[in-house]
């Protein structure tokens, strides 16, 4: 057991960048996912292959347990088009977190970029210098920012506060789905 356990890590593939490159290249030519193409060479467990990649890419990797624990907002990212997209946005507690599969196509990563952005003001005219008083206040500001960003885009745009100094957070934060 042991004995399989360390001939398994020999086998192993340093994951860099270089490397990285090479099965994207090679998954391209046979048509399947630059993901299951690395599972199949890598010589790494799904587990640990997820984690590698999250520090390589600087995507802070999801296991299933974590996933399960949180609440999908279909609301916001309906099922149907999670499913053609491939990724899903959960609700954490008073953040938002879009869970994608596959975190080497372009085209999600640029889907998602289009759909889905974060702002953040450090001197809020309405919270800013309140003390904490347990509450997310600005909602005026949200709702501004949707109409000002539907006007330009052409398209329904929900902005949520996720973080206010009146809720002893050190700036506000927006998320901004164009939906
Ligand atoms: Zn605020």
């Amino acid at each position: 057991m042991q004995m399989h356990a360390e001939a398994q890590h020999e086998n192993k593939l340093p994951l860099d960048i270089n490397y990285l490159s090479q099965v994207r290249a090679e998954a391209l030519k046979r048509g399947i996912s630059v993901f299951e193409m690395l599972e199949e060479a890598s010589g790494y467990s799904p587990h640990d292959l997820i984690h590698e990649l999250g520090r390589l890419l600087h995507i802070p990797p999801v296991e299933m347990k974590t996933i399960h624990a949180l609440e999908p907002a279909f609301d916001i990212l309906p099922f149907s088009e999670a499913t053609r997209h491939e990724c899903v946005l959960f609700k954490d507690k008073d953040a938002y977190l879009l869970v994608i599969s596959d975190p080497f196509s372009s085209r999600l990563r640029l889907w998602a970029e289009e759909h889905f952005a974060i702002y953040r003001t450090y001197e809020c005219a309405d919270c800013y210098g309140l003390p904490n008083l347990g509450l997310k206040i600005c909602a005026y500001e949200a709702g501004v920012a949707a109409g000002a960003l539907e006007r330009t885009l052409g398209r329904p745009v929900r902005v949520e506060e996720v973080k206010c100094c009146a809720n002893g957070d050190p700036y506000d934060e927006f998320h901004i789905f164009v939906l």
